[in-house]
């Protein structure tokens, strides 16, 4: 039994050990850094420089690289040695304040989407001093944003830390009216459960479809799937548990703190849930939790998938964005209270959240938007495309009486008077949890459910934490002028419940009805990422960013045009694939089980006349289903080559692939996979879904 006390943190340069190696007022000056984001002389950053680096390299670390989140989706780092000549001939270890603070990667070769001129290649990387430092195989990870010359940013922490510093701000505002005056700060904090699937490492190899795409394009049905809803929770397989084992500890390690592992629904798929942190660290942790899930399998002889939609027929993966507000005190800004005064509270903090929901439906579903999640949204598994809002019975039941001036029914009867009502109780852990929800609230935070399971957490949080920042700046804007507080916030929260209600549903997500119900209330249905994308650009939606400085215009669109360039992106990579599997492997493997069913028939002919024999009609329904995919590989094919006249009008061209590439790819599957249930096991080479969800 590992010392998991002592373990924990063991590979970040984290609070003790600063408190520890640094002297006393680099110390304090580095904490009042991270906790009110100061200017960090550049003397105290070669004293913390120079800490860091021991500290490293007690612990076997030659190099440090600066870390960071560029708009791919995915971290990078460039690793740079700690060696130094000394001038005899030898070197000494070193690391100064300035390599610590600021790296100059050549910012060339990541995507700009327009922003950064060509012949301005350079970008900077600059340390992020409230994420821990960490030492990740003999390397210091120091966490970075990423900017360009210009100061344009290229990656998705500098927004999330600016949307956090806004949230922060307009949350404390009302928080003042509240009378509260201790609170020195809001933060934001999240909790990512993360689903994943894990497959044999020697079966992962053999499908080009996975190796390149992450998903398969093709795969018939197997006998066996989901339906018995017997993997949910079920026992964990020796091989999967030993997995699990490894990968908390290494999370440990790194201060992650993980919590619940358990099976999902699909077989081969599985949870990892932390406990939550501050958003930005989170956005960190996740990341890096993600890295460690791949490389750790790989150790196991294993492969983890992360797309949202490896396997047609069974469930894809998601990651639940579990958010909520609160004070450096601790307290919680979405937890009900005991006090008629803190209930006034909460119900302006929760009203507010419904209405930037509902104002900013577009914004929200954006975020989560991708070719991979396409296969989820609006797919009869996951949440459906369209945003709302689960609140529960019981506190639907207290804002409707408060939206109706009427008494709530609950356990008790209660008249809502806002400010002078304790409200009923509402237990934390709801009975109707409602699954179908894409945002549910659970007691104490919302539960963001349509982010997909590749996602970085960091550009929805980024929007959610602005547009409820927006929403507390109206209602502060609002606030701060009234004569009459009590009143007027019971006004406010009966005018802004009146006017957003439409967003709240707490039904089955997944039924028809709810989508003819969401279109009679006038909810956006944006159904794919082609949809969905263009509304970045909405003046309301650069009007919100540009106010509270998040992002510029030019930034916007840079980033809708590197969004829509990587949904291209995919499928082209995806189409390409599809083409090369279906000529090299699988028409092959028809061919030769038709080469030996026509011999047999043949031979049989020659003896006498068979008609209608087994081999005759088989032959026959694959010769016809080989010609039909032919013709459509032929116009797959055609349709990629089609799109190359497109390119300079990006969304032009997604708009193409999805209608000309990927429904083309999807009509060929449905060939392929009829295909691979009539051609012998021996022929078809492909490893099958059987073979792949159950190698583990
Ligand atoms: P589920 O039943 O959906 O698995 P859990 O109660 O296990 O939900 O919690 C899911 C996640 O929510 C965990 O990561 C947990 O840390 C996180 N969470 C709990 N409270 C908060 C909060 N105040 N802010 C953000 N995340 C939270
Ligand atoms: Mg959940």
């Amino acid at each position: 039994m590992k010392d998991i006390p002592s373990i924990f943190g063991c590979m970040t340069f984290n609070d003790s050990v600063m408190r520890k190696r640094l002297p006393k007022d680099t110390y304090k000056a580095l904490s009042k850094t991270i906790a009110e984001g100061t200017h960090l002389e550049l003397d105290v950053a070669n004293v913390v420089a120079n800490s860091m680096k021991d500290w490293a390299v007690e612990k076997g670390a030659t190099h440090y690289t600066h870390w960071f989140q560029p708009m791919t989706g995915v971290t990078a780092e460039k690793h740079d040695s700690f060696i130094s000549p000394s001038g005899d001939g030898k070197i000494i270890m070193e690391f100064s304040g300035t390599e610590l603070v600021r790296g100059e990667p050549d910012a060339s070769s990541f995507p700009s989407g327009g922003l950064r001129a060509t012949f301005e290649a350079r970008g900077y990387t600059a340390w992020d001093p409230t994420s821990y430092a960490f030492i990740k195989e003999d390397t210091l990870y120091i966490p970075t944003v990423f900017c360009s010359y210009g100061g344009e940013i290229l990656d998705k922490k500098t927004p999330l830390l600016r949307s956090m510093e806004v949230l922060d701000k307009q949350a404390l505002r009302i928080l003042r009216l509240f009378g509260n005056t201790t609170a020195k700060r809001v933060i934001t904090t999240v909790g990512p459960e993360q689903e994943y699937f894990l497959i044999d490492k020697e079966i992962y190899l053999k499908r080009l479809d996975l190796l390149f795409c992450g998903r398969t394009l093709f795969g018939a049905k197997p006998p066996k799937g989901q339906e018995l809803d017997d993997h949910y929770f079920g026992s964990i397989k020796p091989r999967v548990a030993a997995f699990m084992k490894e990968l908390e500890e290494e999370l440990w390690k790194f201060g992650i703190l993980a919590k619940t592992k358990h099976n999902e629904v699909a077989p081969a798929q599985h949870e990892l849930a932390p406990i939550f942190s501050t958003t930005n660290l989170s956005a960190d942790q996740n990341q890096l939790t993600m890295d460690l899930m791949k490389s750790v399998a790989n150790k196991h002889g294993l492969a983890c998938l992360l797309h949202e939609k490896p396997f047609a027929g069974v469930n894809g993966s998601g990651k639940h964005n579990n958010w909520s507000m609160s004070t450096d005190t601790g307290h919680n800004l979405l937890e009900p209270g005991d006090t008629p005064y803190e209930n006034a509270q909460f119900l302006l903090f929760l009203v507010a959240t419904i209405k930037a929901v509902d104002d900013y439906q577009d914004l929200l579903r954006l975020s989560a938007a991708s070719a991979g999640n396409d296969h989820r949204l609006g797919a009869n598994e996951a949440p459906p495309a369209i945003i709302s809002i689960f609140l529960g019975e019981e506190l639907d039941g207290v804002l409707a009486a408060i939206d109706t001036d009427s008494d709530y029914i609950g356990k008790q009867k209660v008249h809502m008077e806002i400010g002078a009502t304790v409200l009923p109780h509402i237990p934390k852990d709801s009975t109707d949890r409602n699954r179908t929800s894409p945002f549910a609230f659970t007691g104490n935070k919302f539960e963001f459910r349509m982010l997909g399971s590749s996602f970085s957490i960091s550009c929805p949080n980024t929007i959610l934490n602005t547009i409820v920042a927006e929403v507390l700046c109206q209602f502060a804007d609002e606030l701060e002028q009234s004569t009459n507080f009590k009143e007027d916030l019971a006004k406010l929260i009966r005018r802004t419940i009146h006017n957003h209600k439409r967003i709240i549903f707490n039904g089955n997500n997944y039924s028809d009805e709810w989508v003819q119900e969401a279109a009679r209330r006038g909810l956006l249905n944006l159904k794919s990422t082609v949809e969905a994308l263009p509304t970045y650009t909405l003046e309301k939606n650069i009007n919100v960013f540009e106010k509270h400085k998040v992002y510029t215009s030019a930034e916007i669109h840079s980033r809708c045009e590197i969004l829509l360039e990587g949904y291209v992106k995919t499928i082209n990579i995806e189409a390409l694939t599809m083409i090369d599997m279906i000529k090299k492997e699988i028409i092959p493997a028809i061919i030769e089980y038709q080469n030996d069913l026509s011999q047999l028939l043949t031979r049989k002919q020659v003896c006498g006349t068979f008609e209608n024999t087994l081999e005759e009609k088989l032959l026959a329904k694959i010769s016809t289903l080989s010609t039909e995919l032919f013709t459509k590989l032929e116009e797959l094919e055609n349709n990629t080559v089609k799109s190359q006249d497109l390119h300079g009008d990006t969304l032009a061209l997604a708009k193409f692939f999805k209608e000309a590439v990927f429904e083309k790819m999807t009509e060929l599957r449905v060939v392929v996979d009829e295909l691979e249930s009539l051609v012998g096991r021996k022929y078809w080479k492909l490893p099958t879904y059987s073979d792949i969800l159950y190698s583990v």
